[in-house]
């Protein structure tokens, strides 16, 4: 789905500023990742708060980590990201990113751990020298029945949350 540059909005009343009042870009260009005033091609309210989930996997990948940059405490993140346990609009996703990133190790492990009670199809293919498990690109493309190539794209714009060097690893099964 097209994403909706700055001046063409349906129903957000932006369009008479000569440039974004929250990200600054100008008529006709794309909002900033993560802008609060990107309006949804689908239902028009913001694009970082509606469930639609109109934009590429990549798309998604850059503005939830454009919204998690914003964090810098893991409780302020935790508490966005847990405000509304419906909501799984990008702006909560980057929150949980936020919470991942500044969370203590042990915070991190216990966050692993539930995650992986919620999703127990979800298996790690590789572990490391102290058992940590992790899960191939292409388990997760599997997971979310996306396109590998897609899967990738992301974990290269997401960064952290990628595969450690795979030197280091072993693989589970
Ligand atoms: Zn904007
Ligand atoms: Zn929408």
């Amino acid at each position: 789905m097209n994403r909706i540059p700055f001046g063409q909005e349906c129903l957000l009343p932006v369009r008479h500023f000569d440039s974004c009042p929250c990200c600054g870009s100008g008529q006709g260009r794309f909002h900033e990742p993560g802008c609060g005033l990107e309006e949804c091609p689908e239902c028009c309210d913001p694009v970082v708060r509606c469930q639609c989930d109109v934009l590429s996997l990549v798309d998604q990948a850059i503005v939830m980590k454009a919204i998690a940059a914003t964090f810098t405490s893991c409780l302020d993140a935790m508490e966005a990201a847990t405000k509304d346990i419906e909501d799984q609009s990008l702006a909560v996703r980057g929150a949980w990113l936020a919470a991942w990133r500044l969370a203590p190790p042990e915070v991190r492990a216990k966050l692993s751990e539930g995650l992986a009670k919620c999703l127990p199809s979800w298996r790690a293919d590789f572990c490391d020298d102290t058992g940590k498990g992790f899960m191939s690109a292409a388990a997760v493309a599997e997971g979310l029945g996306k396109p590998l190539e897609e899967v990738q794209a992301v974990v290269k714009v997401i960064g952290d949350l990628g595969e450690p060097p795979v030197g280091q690893l072993h693989r589970v099964h």
